[in-house]
C-alpha cells in the first residue's frame, strides 16, 4: 500500500504558524537558533536565545515575584494553574500540531502529551488544598508538635525533547500551587511548543491577577542550563534527560548545596513468563517498544521471555513489526513517525551493528525509510533482535527503537537479568501467575521506579510519582506525594504551658 506524501517544510512552517497564532504567542524573529522540523530534517524559522544577561534578569525578577507569590494562600495559587489547564484544553489540537511538528510525535501520542497536562493541572488544582503536615504527639505536656510546609524558591526546569511540554507541566503545574516560581529551560530541540506555554501561562497569570514572572522561560542550549544550575538563587534544578547530563548537573547543583531532582535515561524490560496472555502482551510489548519511535524515556528496550515460549512470542513480534505503519506522524494511519534527529539514526545503527558484531540476530526491521523524500529526516524500521547475553550494548540506553530479546529458564534468573543494568526506570511482567507477579512487585523484584503487570512500561499516568532508581536519577514528580520536592517542611514546637520542660528529660537552670 502506498502511503501519503510528507509533508514539506513550507507547509510544517505554516502549520506551525497558524497553531502559534491561533494560540496567541508571538514568535521572535531572527537568530542563529533554528526551529526545526524532525518530519523533514530542514529548519522552520530562526529565533534568538537567551543572553548571559537575560538569564541573570529572568533569575531576579523570578526571585522577586516568589516573594508575592509564597504569601498568596495556595487555594488562590491553584487558580492560576486552573486557568492554565482551562486554556491547554482549549488549544489541546494546536499544541499537539506543534508538539508533533517539533518532536514528531503521532496524532494520537501529540494529543495525549497534551491531554497529560491538562490532568496535572487537575491534579495540581486539588492539590493546592491538600499540602498537609502532620501533627506529632509530643512528649512534653502543653506542647504541640507539627510540621508544615513552605515554598521552596525558584525553580529551574530543564527539560528533555521527547516530551517538550508534558515535562515542563509536570513540575510547573506542582510548583506554582507549592508558591514557587519557575523558570524554563527547554530542549534546543522544540522551542516552539515552550514559546506557545510560556504564552498560555503568561495569559493564564495576566487573568487571574497573578504576577507575571511566576513563569519565564529561556531558550537556548546547554549553556543556559548551567546557569540555572550553578545560581545560588535557583532552590531546585528539576533536570530531566540524559543520565549523561544527570551525571553533570547533579555534582554541580550540590556543590551549592542547591536541590536537583533528576529524571534520567531508562533501560526498561519486561519479561515474559509461559503463563502469559499472549494476545495482551503482543500489543503491550510493540506500544512500549516500536511507539514514540522508542523515544520515551520509559520505551521497552528489553525482552526477557521464559525459552519455552520464546519462538512462538519471537515469531508473533516479527509479524507485527512487518506491518508498523512508518511516515507522517500527521497520518492518521502512521504509528512510528521520524526519529529526532540523523544523529539518533546514526546512534541506533552503531548500537545495532555492535550487537550483530556479538552475534545478536537481526529478526525485523532496521532499514531507513523515505530517505529520497526526505534525505535530511531520519525515519526508520523499528528493530527486534535476538541476543544471547546482556553486554554492554544491550546494558546502554540507546534512544531509538531498539528491542532486544533475552530468554530466561527460571523466574530469578529473570529478575537477576533485569536488574542487572545501570538504570532503573520502568519495568513489567506479563504473566497469569499470581505469585510471579508479586514477586516481580516485591522487595526482591523489580528494582525499578515503576513495576508494571500485564501493561508495557511506558504511559504512565499522572496520579502516580513518575522517576526511577540507580542511573536514573532517583527523582519523583507528577502525582502522588511528589509535591514535597517542591517545598520546605518546618517542624514546630509549640508551647502552650506555663512551664519550660526540655525534651529527653534534660534539666538546666
Ligand atoms: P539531553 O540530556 O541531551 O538534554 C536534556 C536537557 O538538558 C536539554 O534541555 C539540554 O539543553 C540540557 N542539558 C544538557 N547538558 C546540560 C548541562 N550540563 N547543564 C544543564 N543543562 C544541560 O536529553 P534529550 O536528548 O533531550 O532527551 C532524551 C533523554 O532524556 C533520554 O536519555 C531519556 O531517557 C531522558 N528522559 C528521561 C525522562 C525521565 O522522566 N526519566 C523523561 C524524558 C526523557
Amino acid at each position: 500500500m502506498t502511503r501519503p506524501a510528507l509533508p514539506t517544510t513550507d507547509e510544517l512552517r505554516a502549520r506551525a504558524r497558524t497553531a502559534l497564532d491561533r494560540i496567541g504567542a508571538v514568535v521572535p524573529e531572527g537568530g542563529d537558533f533554528q526551529a526545526r522540523t524532525p518530519l523533514t530534517g530542514e529548519d522552520l524559522f530562526g529565533l534568538p536565545t537567551a543572553t548571559e544577561a537575560d538569564t541573570d534578569e529572568a533569575i531576579t525578577a523570578s526571585r522577586a515575584a516568589f516573594l508575592t507569590w509564597r504569601t498568596t494562600p495556595a487555594p488562590r495559587r491553584g487558580e492560576l494553574v486552573r486557568r492554565l489547564g482551562e486554556l491547554l484544553r482549549e488549544h489541546k489540537g494546536d499544541l499537539a500540531d506543534l508538539v508533533t511538528i517539533e518532536a514528531g510525535k503521532i496524532r494520537s501520542e501529540a494529543l495525549g502529551e497534551i491531554q497529560e497536562m491538562i490532568d496535572i493541572c487537575e491534579f495540581a488544582v486539588g492539590l493546592s488544598r491538600q499540602l498537609y503536615g502532620r501533627t506529632i504527639a509530643s512528649e512534653r505536656p502543653g506542647h504541640r508538635l507539627a510540621e508544615t510546609w513552605h515554598p521552596l524558591g525558584v525553580v529551574g526546569v530543564i527539560s528533555a525533547f521527547n516530551f517538550p511540554a508534558a515535562v515542563w507541566s509536570w513540575n510547573t503545574a506542582v510548583a506554582l500551587v507549592c508558591g514557587d516560581t519557575v523558570i524554563w529551560k527547554p530542549s534546543e530541540l522544540t522551542p516552539l511548543i515552550s514559546l506557545a506555554c510560556d504564552h498560555l501561562l503568561a495569559r493564564a497569570a495576566d487573568e487571574v491577577g497573578a504576577p507575571r514572572d511566576v513563569h519565564r522561560l529561556l531558550l537556548g542550549d546547554r549553556a543556559v542550563g548551567e546557569k540555572l544550575v550553578d545560581d545560588p538563587r535557583v532552590a531546585l534544578v528539576s533536570a530531566t534527560g540524559s543520565t549523561h547530563m544527570g551525571r553533570e548537573v547533579g555534582p554541580r547543583v550540590a556543590a551549592r548545596f542547591g536541590r536537583s531532582l533528576l529524571e534520567l535515561g531508562g533501560n526498561n524490560a519486561a519479561i515474559v513468563a509461559p503463563s502469559a496472555d499472549l494476545d495482551l502482551a503482543v500489543q503491550g510489548i510493540v506500544f512500549a517498544a516500536a511507539g514514540t519511535a522508542g523515544q520515551r524515556c520509559t520505551t521497552l528496550r528489553r525482552l526477557i521471555v521464559h525459552r519455552d515460549i520464546a519462538d512462538t512470542l519471537v515469531e508473533r513480534l516479527t509479524a507485527a513489526y512487518g506491518k508498523l505503519p512508518i511516515g507522517s506522524p500527521f497520518d492518521e494511519t502512521t504509528l512510528v513517525g521520524p526519529l529526532i534527529s540523523a544523529k539518533a539514526l546514526d546512534a541506533m545503527r552503531v548500537a545495532v551493528s555492535r550487537v550483530q558484531a556479538e552475534g545478536g540476530k537481526v529478526l525485523a526491521g532496521g532499514n531507513r525509510r523515505l530517505s529520497e523524500a526526505a534525505p535530511s529526516a531520519a525515519y526508520v524500521e523499528p528493530v527486534l533482535i535476538r541476543v544471547e547475553a546482556q553486554t554492554d550494548v544491550v546494558r546502554e540506553e540507546t534512544f531509538a527503537p531498539i528491542l532486544y530479546v533475552l530468554t530466561y529458564d527460571t523466574l530469578e534468573e529473570a529478575i537477576a537479568l533485569h536488574n542487572d543494568v545501570p538504570q532503573g526506570l520502568s519495568s513489567s511482567i506479563f504473566t497469569r501467575d499470581q505469585q510471579e507477579a508479586e514477586i516481580f512487585l516485591s522487595s526482591a523484584g523489580s528494582d525499578c521506579g515503576i513495576a508494571n503487570v500485564n501493561i508495557g512500561t511506558s504511559g504512565a499516568e499522572i496520579g502516580g510519582a513518575f522517576g526511577g532508581e540507580k542511573d536514573t536519577g532517583g527523582g519523583r514528580e507528577s502525582g502522588s506525594d511528589a509535591w514535597k520536592a517542591y517545598m520546605r517542611s518546618a517542624t514546630n514546637t509549640v508551647n502552650y504551658s506555663s512551664e519550660l520542660a526540655l525534651a529527653q528529660g534534660v534539666s538546666f537552670l
